[in-house]
Formats: C-alpha cells, structure tokens, sequence
C-alpha cells in the first residue's frame, strides 16, 4: 500500500525493486479518481503516467541507476506549464489550454524519476487564499467538508493531505503554498526568491513568484527542493548559488541557533487563540532542543499587507495584459471594433476577482498616482527588507503563525475581498523580502483542523529552515492522517 507513504520511503522502495513504479503511480491514480480527491484534479493524466513509469521499470530492470525520485508520483498547481494534461491557470481565460512547454521545475523533478499524474486546481492565476475564486468551482478543507482548504494552490494541498500522492506542487507569491498547507495540515516550502526558475510558471507578480513544494514529511520538501533549485538559463532572475544538500545536514538540530518572536504578530488581534498556543509551543520546543529564543519588534510588518496587495497588484495588471484574446486567451465572439472585442473578451473569460485586482494595479500604476502608489509601496517593501535584514544580524530564524486562523467556511470571505486579504498578514512579509519561509502543521488542533507555525530564514539559508522543522517534526510537529474518504477526522 503506497497511500500515506513519503515520497523518500516510495522512491527507496521503487529503487530496491521491491515496488514497480507502475504499482506505485497506479494507486495513486486510483486514489486520485475517487470524489474527495477528483474535485481538486482539473486532468488526472493516466496515460503519460502510465508510460512513463513501466519506462522506468524497464530502465531498473536493465540495472541503470534510477534518480532520487524513482517512480514518485506528483501532482502540479494549473498555473505551471507542463506538457502533459492542461494548463488552464483555473482561468475560464485559457480554459483547454495546454502548453508547448514544460516548465524546468517540473522538468527536473521527471529527470529525477518523479511522475506527474495530475494536474490540480487553483485561484484563477494564484489570486486568492480559498480555492473558491477557481472558474471550475470551489473545494473543500479534507478536514472539514463545511470550510475551504486554503488558497491559491488548493487542489494541490487536497491531494498531498488526502494521501493520493506524498508531494505536489504549489506557488507562493503571498502565501499560496504556505496558507492552503497550514489549513491542510502539510509542510509547505516558500523557496528563497529566485531559488528554483520561474521558468514555466505563469507569471501573476514577477517580483514576488516562486514554485513551491508541499509534502507532509520535511525530508520531502528538501528532497524536492534539492531537485528543483539552482540556476536555469531560461530565467535570469534564478540564482547561480550553488544549492546545498538539504537532506544530509536536516539531523543537525538547532543547538546554539537563535530565533526571533515576532512580537506584533504574536500579539496580533486577529490571532486565535489556539494558534498563538502552538507557536510558544514551537518556540518551547527549539528552546529545548538548544536554541536561544528572542522576543522581538518589527513595526513595519503590519504594513505587509497593503504593500504586498499594491505591488501584486500593480505586477499582476501588467501581466495578465497579454489574455486579451489575440496574443492569448480565449477569444470571445461579437464586439464592434477591436477595443469592443477586447473589452468582451477580458470581461467574459475573468474572474471578478482577477478583475478587482487589474483595475487596482491599473490605478496604482497611473499617472498621478504612481508616486502615491506604486512608488510608495516600493519604498516600504525596502524599509521592510532593510528592518528584517537587522534583525538577522543577530538571528538565525524568525518564528510566527502561517495563518492568524484555521480554515475558514466557504463563502465566509467572498463577499468582503479586505477580509479574505487580511488572512495572509504573515506569509506575505517572507515574500516581500525574498527571503525562505516554511509552515509546519502544529500537534494542537481546533475542531479537527490543523493549525500552521511559519519559519523564516535568511536569505538562501532554507538549510536552517529545514533543520529547525525536523526539529519540531520530531518534537510532534507533523502531518495527521486522514482516513481514505471519509472527509472527516480527530
Ligand atoms: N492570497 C494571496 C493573494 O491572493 C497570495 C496569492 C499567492 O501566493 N499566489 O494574492
């Protein structure tokens, strides 16, 4: 039974010979056909798998040696181009679309022996934290049938904490890896800006955009991220750092390493109570296990999250310029003159929230208001670095809640944008600076939903990250078990 296992323990497994990639990539196919997890499939991509795993069986059979992922079944976000199944970005706009190529994260994940068997759905372009602003229809917390899992990256949250495949990959402009993981009860990777290429993800905040792994062990996330990271010709803004070897220095703890408590967002009105329980249980844990905890000030991070909507905004006004219709996009019929058939299309095939976020950006950007905007935001996103830069003189780590609440019900926040906005106050600073972040679910729940504790370290330094969340997986930090189908749990 492959259900529930680690993408390290199959790849082990497949490598040995004592499982076939074409079993393992079979279960997970079937557990991907059933309801709970179809909802979040937008194309289950069983013939491309198929082939490609008795490919691999073929290859160990003939005694060549099989890469880190052998036969490890994934799933990846709409919004990042493959050439199997579609890429539809859960955008009415590029409904069928599919794309001429691959994206070089998930390229190296197959070069590694991973197989793609589905496609996952998500917030039209990454626009959202519910998984509701989807053209295809909204889906539903495995924990709990009555609230969201989390946005952008829902489906591929959905099918990682279902157990159908033990990795998947999201985006993390804001927070759409992190937040969906934290109300599904998974690890979820911000990479360091620039770290693995955005080559193939298509873009909604160039500034800001990075592919994100969600798995339920941390060994996995820096498996994948291993894989994934180091520079790609075809995106210059990816990093030549060379990229460490995660996994071998994830034993180390985290003795002598100080971390930073965020006092303006442990305090934090919003905060519910039992999140703020499992982040001093966190800290209590890195202390006992050697680190020196800090209380510290950061003023300028409640400024986050206007800054981050204005930047995104304005970024993502830009880039969704080209779905009118003729560079790309489904064209609608009818419109007098080309401006009609523009304003037809655009206002047929997005999404209201997509548009929200256009005619914001739009606004920030114009003239007159650019310098009050767009230019200001720019300004506080480097006073922001400058602050968070300071204080890691002294720290290695900082420590805060992914999410100030649990998963909340559908339709909760669709009425009211600046609540369902106000949800990602602290994913979003890790994003402005660049710098690696990662949640990790908490022992304690609420109602039966997982509770999210985020890590941020300096920049480039994920090894630090992944060395303080073994720390707390194995202090009891780790992802629950669902039982196969039955929406509910603990
Ligand atoms: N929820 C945030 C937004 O709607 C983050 C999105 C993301 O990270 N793609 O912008």
């Amino acid at each position: 039974m492959t259900k529930g296992a680690s993408a390290s323990a199959l790849a082990r497994s497949v490598r040995h010979g004592d499982l076939s990639a074409l079993e393992c990539v079979t279960q997970a196919l079937e557990a991907l056909a059933t309801p709970a997890s179809g909802a979040a499939v937008t194309d289950r991509l069983e013939d491309s798998a198929r082939q490609q795993a008795t490919q691999l069986d073929t290859c160990r059979e003939r005694g060549e040696t099989l890469g880190p992922l052998a036969g490890v079944p994934f799933a990846v976000k709409e919004n990042i181009c493959t050439l199997d199944g579609r890429s539809a970005c859960g955008s009415r706009s590029l409904a069928g679309h599919r794309s001429p190529f691959e994206a070089t994260a998930v390229d190296r994940l197959r070069r590694a022996g991973a197989i793609m068997v589905a496609k996952t759905c998500c917030d039209e372009f990454g626009m959202g934290s519910s998984g509701e602003h989807c053209a295809w229809g909204p889906t539903t917390n495995p924990w709990d049938p009555e609230r969201v899992p989390g946005g952008s990256s829902s489906g591929s949250a959905i099918v990682v904490a279902r157990g159908a495949v033990p990795l998947a990959l999201g985006s993390d402009t804001g927070g759409s890896a992190r937040q969906p993981a934290a109300f599904c009860g998974l690890v979820g990777v911000k990479p360091n800006y620039g770290r693995v290429s955005r080559w193939g993800l298509v873009a909604f905040a160039s500034s800001l955009d990075t592919i994100a792994p969600m798995t339920r062990t941390v060994s996995d996330a820096a498996l994948a991220l291993r894989v994934m990271a180091g520079h790609d010709p075809h995106d210059e803004s990816s990093s030549s750092r060379p990229v460490p070897d995660f996994e071998s220095s994830l034993g180390k703890g985290v003795s002598g390493l100080r971390v930073g408590l965020i006092r303006e967002f442990r305090g934090h009105d919003s905060l519910h109570p039992a999140i703020a329980v499992a982040v001093d249980r966190a800290a209590r844990d890195l202390e006992a296990a050697g680190a020196e905890l800090r209380e510290i000030s950061l003023p300028v991070a409640s400024y986050g999250l206007p800054i981050y909507y204005l930047l995104s905004s304005a970024e993502a006004s830009s880039n969704l310029s080209r779905y009118d219709g003729v560079r790309y996009g489904v064209r609608s019929q009818g419109g007098d003159d080309l401006l009609g058939m523009y304003e037809k299309t655009r206002g047929e095939s997005l999404g209201p929230e997509v548009k929200r976020r256009i005619m914001l950006g739009t606004y920030a950007l114009s003239a007159g208001y650019y310098d009050e905007y767009y230019g200001r935001a720019l300004r506080a996103r480097a006073v922001l670095r400058s602050q968070v830069e300071r204080q890691h003189r002294e720290l290695d780590l900082l420590l805060c809640p992914t999410t100030p609440q649990p998963a909340f019900r559908l339709g909760e926040k669709t009425r009211e944008p600046l609540e369902m906005y106000e949800g990602d106050l602290f994913t979003v600073l890790a994003s402005l600076t660049g710098q690696p972040a990662l949640t990790i679910p908490a022992p304690e729940r609420v109602g039966g939903l997982p509770l999210g504790v985020q890590l941020i370290a300096r920049p480039f330094d994920e090894m630090t990250l992944f060395r303080a969340a073994r720390t707390l997986e194995q202090a009891g930090f780790r992802s629950g078990s669902l039982e196969p189908e039955s929406g509910q749990n603990s």
